[in-house]
């Protein structure tokens, strides 16, 4: 494209911000500003927060020295972060100002694909560049700072190979579903209902199959053998009444030394997973206290409201993208012609960035709320005591913030940060 063409068409882009002629391009430039400055207010007055003083319940927990190690960790971590963000959000403005994705389209097109593979491959096409643009951002927290503080165990040889069965997935499972949701936008008259019917379904299978199949193939999962942990841990799922189908341990230390614990599977077949680093650090009625939580959340029947929750959100969602799609006004914001309906779905994600970031407000702080659920449930369980113990244990070697921003914790936390929660738990004790 030569030059003169080129600031053409930034020009162009530049009345059209101007004269505000177009709703959908201010819409768009705002979701995307908007978002990234909030994300960034957020994590600047996170940092700001490691100086405050430790409230008596955290000062047995953190050290000076753990304060300051956290602090450089976050720091570090926020820098790849912005870095990585400004680069992706320069990329997407330079692409779409300059009428790239206008370009690509017919670039496409020429191909002679039938409409609907056009559609496909336009947007894999773009998933994939995106993917790309940020991996080396992924290479160096892992290989950079994650390393720099103890926590990367992952070697290169495991992050390429995880990175190729993503790949793999996204064949075999991303691009046949997002054929059939471009199929149904196409064909049908009320294709968001059958996109976010199909949608649903998928979710719901993918939850199934996911402990079962995919898992695996990232992770190793070795039956723990028969001794007393695996004794106790029996006997805790019979007196909590929790049918379980098998204990495992998972090769989390293959790529981190960061220690977790989950259970997969739905109905009768619960596997419990821990990781080796879990075990390894935590003594037996601490590592109960962390399994009668996660017992509590299957118990209190957490993950079917959050399933539930997800598809009130999607259904939301499909029903914007269905007035979108809907209007002209929407395509000619990001400089293309006709409807290509593949552009329409990417240019879409970044519109709906704001409200995805609401329903996220919404969602996270109900994920909150099952935390502390679940925290009581293994306290009457198991006593209070060893998960206050290994929570403290865990946000000392994870490096978690002693005192996050609210900000902080609206926007990104799932989990209670710690200090609330052992306040809620010494009520128990
Ligand atoms: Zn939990």
């Amino acid at each position: 494209m030569r030059m003169v063409e080129l600031m053409t068409r930034v020009w162009l882009f530049a009345c059209n911000f101007m004269t505000l002629s177009n709703p959908w391009f201010l819409a768009a430039l705002l979701a995307i500003l908007g978002v990234f400055h909030l994300d960034l207010l957020a994590t600047l007055l996170n940092l700001s927060r490691y100086r405050l003083p430790l409230p008596q319940r955290l000062k047995d927990v953190f050290d000076d020295e753990t304060v300051k190690k956290a602090a450089e960790y976050a720091g570090r971590s926020a820098r790849v972060d912005l870095i990585r963000d400004a680069f992706l959000l320069a990329v997407l403005i330079g692409v779409w100002w300059s009428g790239g994705f206008a370009w690509l389209d017919v670039q496409v097109r020429s191909w002679g694909l039938s409409t609907l593979w056009i559609n496909v491959v336009s947007i894999s096409g773009i998933v994939l560049c995106r993917a790309l643009l940020a991996l080396p951002f992924e290479a160096w927290e892992t290989f950079g700072v994650e390393a720099e503080f103890g926590f990367n165990r992952t070697t290169p040889a495991t992050f390429i190979g995880d990175r190729l069965k993503g790949l793999l997935l996204m064949l075999l499972l991303g691009v046949p579903l997002l054929t059939l949701v471009l199929w149904f936008f196409q064909t049908q008259p009320l294709a968001a209902l059958w996109a976010w019917i199909c949608m649903s379904a998928f979710s719901l299978i993918m939850a199934w199959l996911a402990p079962r199949v995919l898992m695996p193939l990232f992770m190793k999962f070795t039956p723990l053998r028969d001794g007393t942990l695996r004794t106790a841990i029996l006997e805790l799922a019979e007196r909590l009444k929790f049918p379980v189908a098998d204990v495992f341990v998972v090769d989390g230390s293959r790529r981190t030394s960061k220690a977790n614990a989950f259970f997969a599977g739905f109905g009768k077949t619960k596997r419990i997973a821990l990781f080796d680093t879990l075990i390894t650090k935590h003594n037996e009625d601490e590592l109960l206290a962390v399994l009668a939580h996660e017992i509590g959340h299957c118990k209190l029947r957490h993950v079917p409201v959050q399933i539930a929750l997800g598809l009130v959100e999607s259904a939301l969602m499909f029903w914007l993208l269905h007035l979108a799609l809907g209007s002209p006004a929407f395509f000619e914001a990001f400089g293309v012609s006709g409807r290509p309906l593949g552009l329409g779905l990417l240019f879409f994600t970044l519109l709906y960035q704001p409200a995805g970031l609401l329903l996220g407000l919404f969602s996270s702080a109900m994920s909150r709320r099952h935390e502390f659920q679940a925290d009581a449930f293994a306290a009457k369980a198991c006593n209070a005591a060893p998960l206050m113990k290994a929570l403290r244990k865990l946000s000392v070697e994870n490096l978690a913030h002693p005192q996050p921003h609210p900000l902080t914790i609206a926007l990104r936390y799932s989990h209670p940060p710690l200090g609330e929660r052992l306040a809620a738990l010494e009520r128990l004790l």
